[in-house]
């Protein structure tokens, strides 16, 4: 027998941060990425709530790649009782030993500085995590191979595949259940790279999979042609020419070496004035030497050309600066320099004493070069902002700011769609997570569109039944319960819409699956999806409802009244997408057939019949079941 297995979104959904998914399968639980909260003070304070599950109670933990959105959470995990092993892979591993500690070194800084400020929600301020929380955590490290299967804990596999995002990064797809034909694949993306990262190999094919779990950090955005380098070549040219420099915030792991790489290229090619070049990081200066190890070492996901080169970062005026005295003197300096620091956000790190020391002069310029989450300064620059807040007062914003994001090592929504079509076969669906929710709405309505695939946002903390449609096994004759999958959008036709039809018809028209992905209208957010399960049952079409989501008569009039409703144009969005299947929910819930209709040993058989059917699917929380009458449910759907 198939066990349940669940997936739960415990970050990383609506917002790029604080990536955390807990998959469950029978008793045993397994967490993928254990992703610190940033950006946005109400995100970061969401690292101090107590996890959602009780740590002791994961089995293990998988680590799609060493971000700290994606492993940052990791110590505070252990601290709080979390046993098992942390699967990553060998470079992901030597990575989160730079990052992890400086993260924690970081956590007790500010909480002295708070101490001293004297701000803080905690008396005496307390640090998320230590340093020796950090490598205690690092004892937990199990590294593993790209493209091997292992089982992790018993009934669950995974297997780390190429995602080209940064070194070691990885998406991992993982086999849930022991019964031979009876697993459920879910792969989860990770972070995509993209097609033409300079160092690393692009995004392995997805294959086969039941699920997909899609980041969408640029899914609503296309990255700029591929001119990133000369336009990086120009602003430097331009502002040398002013005497001034050039401030390159930059995350320690990946976009250091990239620009170090270019930085390279362009020297080669006599394209870079001969100024010095600082690179004022300790931490990028440590992930710097796990890239030169890989690249000598033949890494799996460094690109093959690129395998023993030694030379790919050498530069002739490179200052490698270590100290914060050496930091200090770097910001004191005059005349023309090139300045890489960290954070790539600006959101702490030793580049926010260079920004407050060189923003207010036209001659100096910043280049972004990195994703820049709401909330961070540097997002405020790539705004437009006038002034900057830096060590509590405003610094103008006078330098030259440009905007360089192509050099981005995320995938953009036409990489992303293209990474799905690597997918054999049509997933059961996809759940589009890490990204502002514009983004990861964008990107579910383009895989509708082009793929014609389910694809759901979900809402933070949301369960989602991982169970799929199987071809119905051989039952009783005359089942109870018998399921086919679904039809595609394209299947809703319009020739005989509104026709009288018979039940026969309608039960062929009305393939339902199991665990359709629909939308549905929830008076409080709008249109919200969620996978829902169905089954045909006789002459009826049966649907669980679950207690937090009831469809009140209010969520049901908006539709009738798209113009009154604040929310009408996404609504209309829906509506003019065809997204026939929200529709029909929610037409369903208009004219369900009466309890009455349903004589009282029908119900009995459904209500066992779904209990046995969903047993994964909250069914404990099952406010009630809505049977509706199979003829009048296909008519709505022909007719919506
Ligand atoms: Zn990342």
């Amino acid at each position: 027998m198939r066990e349940p297995a669940v997936l739960t979104t415990l970050g990383g959904v609506r917002t790029v941060t604080g990536s955390r998914f807990l998959v469950e399968v029978g008793d045993r639980r397994v967490l993928v990425d254990a992703g610190l909260f940033q950006g946005l003070k109400d995100l970061r304070e969401r690292n101090w709530d107590p996890f959602a599950v009780s740590p002791r109670t994961i089995d293990a933990i998988v680590i799609t790649h060493a971000h700290l959105d994606h492993c940052g959470y990791l110590p505070r995990l252990v601290n709080a009782g979390f046993r098992g092993p942390v699967f990553v892979t060998y470079d992901t591993g030597k990575l989160m030993s730079v990052v992890l500690p400086d993260s924690g070194r970081l956590q007790e800084e500010e909480a002295r500085f708070a101490n001293r400020a004297g701000y803080s929600r905690h008396r005496p301020a307390l640090a998320l995590y230590t340093e020796d929380d950090a490598w205690t955590a690092l004892d937990r490290l199990r590294p593993v191979h790209f493209d091997e299967d292992l089982e992790i804990v018993p009934g669950v596999r995974a297997r780390y595949e190429v995602a080209g995002h940064i070194l070691g990064s990885s998406s991992v797809r993982m086999t849930l259940g022991n019964v031979p034909g009876e697993e459920v694949t879910v792969t989860f993306s990770g972070d995509l790279g993209r097609q033409e990262h300079p160092l690393l190999r692009p995004p392995a094919p997805i294959g086969d999979t039941d699920w997909i779990v899609i980041e969408s950090t640029y899914g609503d955005r296309e990255h700029a042609s591929d001119d990133t380098v000369d336009r990086l070549a120009e602003l430097i040219d331009r502002t040398v020419g002013r005497g001034g420099k050039v401030i390159i915030p930059a995350f320690a792991v990946d976009r250091t070496e990239v620009l170090l790489y270019h930085l390279h290229q362009l020297s080669e090619q006599g394209r870079l004035p001969a100024v010095p070049i600082f690179v004022d990081s300790p931490m990028a200066l440590a992930a710097l030497s796990v890239y030169r190890d890989a690249i000598d070492g033949h890494a799996v996901d460094v690109r093959d050309d690129l395998h023993g080169d030694g030379t790919l970062f050498e530069l002739p005026d490179l200052d490698e600066v270590l100290d914060a005295e050496g930091s200090k003197a770097v910001s004191r300096m005059s005349g023309p320099a090139i300045i890489i620091a960290g954070s790539g956000m600006a959101s702490g790190g030793r580049v926010v004493h260079h920004l407050e020391k060189f923003l207010p002069d036209p001659a100096n310029s910043v280049a972004l070069v990195g994703f820049q989450a709401a909330g961070t300064r540097g997002r405020s620059l790539m705004d437009g902002a006038d002034s900057v807040k830096i060590h509590g007062r405003y610094v103008p914003v006078r330098a030259e700011v440009c905007d360089l994001s192509g050099f981005s090592v995320h995938a953009d929504g036409s990489e992303l769609i293209d990474w799905l079509g690597t997918a054999t076969r049509e997933p059961s669906g996809v759940f589009v997570v890490h990204g502002e929710e514009r983004a990861s709405l964008a990107l579910r309505t383009r895989i509708m569109d082009e793929l014609g695939w389910n694809a759901v946002v979900p809402t933070d903390g949301e369960r989602l039944d991982l169970h799929i449609a199987r071809p119905a096994r051989p039952t009783r004759r005359n089942a109870s319960v018998a399921v086919s999958p679904i039809s595609t959008p394209g299947d809703e036709g319009g020739e005989d819409a509104g026709m009288p039809m018979t039940i026969e018809d309608a039960r062929a028209r009305l393939t339902v699956a199991d665990h359709a992905v629909l939308s549905t209208l929830d008076p409080d957010r709008g249109v919200h999806a969620v996978p829902v399960c169905f089954a045909l049952v006789g002459d009826h079409v049966v649907v669980p409802v679950d207690r937090v989501k009831p469809k009140s008569s209010t969520a049901l009039r908006r539709v009738d009244n798209l113009d009154a409703d604040p929310r009408a144009t996404l609504l209309a969005d829906h509506w003019d997408r065809h997204d026939w299947r929200q529709l029909w929910w929610v037409r369903a819930d208009l004219a369900r057939v009466d309890d009455a209709d349903v004589d009282i040993s029908l119900r009995t058989a459904l209500t066992q019949a779904l209990r046995d059917r969903y047993v994964q699917y909250r069914t404990a929380e099952f406010a009630a079941l809505v049977v509706f009458d199979i003829v009048s449910v296909s008519g709505w759907a022909a007719t919506s």
